[in-house]
């Protein structure tokens, strides 16, 4: 049986594990180092990047995450900013995709805003909410593009990681945690 992980320090904690939970895995929310040891993957919310880091430093948690290479982890919008190696004018956070982000990039006028998004390795195209969402400003050539919107990047993979900077867990389409869910078995098929 497969158990993701949802970090549960901030955000849009229970609309991950609806999501989760809807693909027929089994779930967890994740507060201390012990949980680790129990999932086979992590979903970072969405929520306040700024926020998620002070929890994440209260709880420990923060240098056993970075220091993990075994975990596959899939962030969304705030969580696409903690996977960075890169965070323009802010100190990065878990350091796992080689790329820098911009925080808030899409500007005051467009706050938020739902688009219809081609995704890499997606057959249909995805429903994508964007909340005061980072861009990413730079990827280094590893790191597969899986979705731009007018030229911005906004859906990455990277080995066993996965991030957007969109809110899937906040519609019914479950496409891009399936396609977390698919780089969850290679890895563990990897491990066995
Ligand atoms: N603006 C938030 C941040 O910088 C991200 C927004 C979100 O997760 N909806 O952390």
């Amino acid at each position: 049986m497969t158990t993701i992980g949802v970090l549960g320090m901030q955000g849009a904690i229970r609309e991950h594990v609806r999501m989760l939970e809807a693909l027929g895995v089994d779930t967890r929310v994740v507060r201390s180092v012990e949980d680790l040891s129990q999932i086979d993957g992590l979903v970072l919310p969405g929520g306040e990047s700024t926020a998620m880091r002070r929890l994440l430093d209260r709880y420990g948690l923060l240098e056993p995450l970075r220091d993990n290479t075994e975990l596959p982890m899939f962030g969304t919008c705030a969580g696409l900013i903690l996977l960075a190696t890169e965070v323009e004018g802010y100190d990065a956070h878990l350091r796992k995709i080689p790329m820098t982000v911009k925080r808030n990039a899409f500007g005051r006028q467009v706050d938020s805003f739902e688009v219809t998004l081609p995704v890499k390795g997606i057959d249909e195209a995805v429903e994508a909410v964007f909340i005061r969402a980072p861009q990413v400003a730079s990827v280094e050539p590893v790191v597969d593009v899986l979705a731009e919107v007018e030229e911005a990047i906004v859906a990455v993979r990277y080995d066993k990681y996965v991030a957007c900077s969109f809110h899937p867990e906040l519609t019914d389409d479950l496409s891009m945690h399936r396609y977390f869910l698919n780089v969850v078995a290679a890895n563990k098929h990897q491990l066995a």
